[in-house]
């Protein structure tokens, strides 16, 4: 591990996710996926679950060098395939009980030489083959929680003119403050943020918006939302009434648009870190939700690749707000994290819905989602398209419009 990660700010983060972000339970398995990199949070994670009485800790480790080395010298035909046997015996992992961890670190530029086909068909054979595994998490089954770790690739990207270990020390500190780590109790900061979000949720689902209009700098958008959508934020009880902070950062409040009554356009305010390559200067037009116009400067192939995964691919599943003033935001850096960059900046998501982002949607199959609006996709990718330029309003059903944002910030 580089001299420059502080230890102490580590095991605080650790201690965090445990007991704050997945809050697991006495006796509950645990199951974490992570970069190999990002070892050494994932031995404090594991001592940290060990005492507040996991059952078992299992760590699923992933490695860049590997997956290029697949890149590079792996046969054609195995871009089709994904392991469905690991995701089968997560999925029943969850079922059984067991909580989640992710770690997200990956060196966002790892696949950037490489065929965009390629990363699409592998991309796509490990999403069907990972629904066993995902379900459970999007549809809010089990308890679990998403925290970072600042790996040498990710590191480098991010601060690309300090020596890497130096580059290690700085993320390290910049996922420590956006963590609200900061102070002698960072449970009680978590408490207060989260009634903070709990309050700017409130106010939405009291409106019950029917569309929200946006307007900004190559933004003309009317963005409808799902029948019966609820507004979310901060910690929320998963379906197995544990009460967990699946994202660590998190800044927004977030509901479910409607995957068939958005029109017009829109423009990314940031670029898009998107599993190895960066996409900038995203502009798409809508009509009917659908996206029916698709360009950018930077990428263009590869968002275009992707918007072909599904018929839900070219809409959206998520809209969130997020105060252009947030801490993550203020930092001006782009982290190349979706976990950061979509905490930096109002978003949307193209793909699949949270089932519950609508009344009763975890209750419902897949065809009854969609009735409502709920979008359905093997994809689910946060862009961002907030700034202090951008007004937000929100439409009520008899047409009445009240101001939600105005130049990035909350009007209310
Ligand atoms: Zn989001
Ligand atoms: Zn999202």
């Amino acid at each position: 591990m580089s001299d420059h990660i502080d230890p102490v700010k580590l095991d605080k983060l650790a201690e965090v996710a445990v007991r704050t972000g997945v809050n697991l339970q006495e006796g509950q398995d645990l199951i974490i996926t992570a970069p190999l990199d990002a070892a050494p949070l994932v031995r404090l994670i594991a001592e940290h679950a060990y005492k507040a009485g996991a059952g078992l800790v299992i760590p699923i480790f992933s490695d860049g060098a590997i997956t290029k080395a697949r890149y590079e010298h792996g046969h054609d035909d195995s871009f089709d395939r994904a392991p469905a046997w690991l995701f089968e015996g997560m999925g029943k992992a969850f079922k059984d009980g067991a909580a989640r961890m992710a770690i997200a670190g990956d060196d966002p530029m790892l696949l950037a030489d490489q065929d965009p086909a390629k990363i699409a068909r592998a991309s796509k054979a490990q999403s069907i083959a990972a629904k066993p595994a995902m379900n459970p998490i999007v549809g809010f089954e089990v308890n679990w929680n998403i925290v970072a770790y600042p790996t040498e690739g990710w590191a480098a990207q991010v601060y690309p003119d300090l020596p890497v270990e130096e580059a290690q020390g700085k993320l390290m500190d910049a996922i420590y403050a956006a963590s609200r780590l900061e102070g002698d109790d960072p449970v009680e900061n978590w408490a207060n943020h989260t009634a903070e979000l709990k309050k700017r949720v409130k106010w939405l689902n009291d409106h019950r918006f029917s569309a929200l209009q946006y307007t900004g700098p190559g933004t003309d958008l009317r963005l409808g939302l799902a029948d019966g959508h609820i507004w979310k934020g901060g910690a929320s009880p998963a379906l197995n009434g544990v009460t967990c902070q699946p994202n660590i950062p998190t800044e927004e409040v977030f509901t479910c648009p409607h995957a068939y009554k958005v029109d017009g356009t829109a423009s990314a305010t940031k670029p898009l870190a998107h599993q190895g390559s960066v996409i900038e200067g995203i502009s798409v037009r809508f009509e009917a939700g659908k996206i029916v116009e698709a360009n950018a400067t930077k990428g263009e192939d590869v968002f275009r690749e992707l918007l072909k995964v599904d018929d839900g691919a070219s809409r959206i599943g998520e809209v969130a707000l997020v105060p252009d003033s947030s801490p993550i935001s203020q930092t001006d850096t782009l982290f190349f994290n979706t976990l950061f960059d979509e905490n930096a900046s109002c978003h949307i998501a193209l793909g699949q819905c949270y089932a519950d982002t609508i009344e009763g949607g975890s209750e419902y199959s897949p065809e009854e989602l969609q009735q409502k609006g709920g979008n359905q996709s093997l994809i689910h990718v946060d862009w961002m398209m907030g700034s202090d330029a951008v007004d937000i309003d929100g439409i009520t059903a008899t047409g009445d419009v009240v101001p939600v944002m105005r130049k990035g910030e909350w009007a209310f």
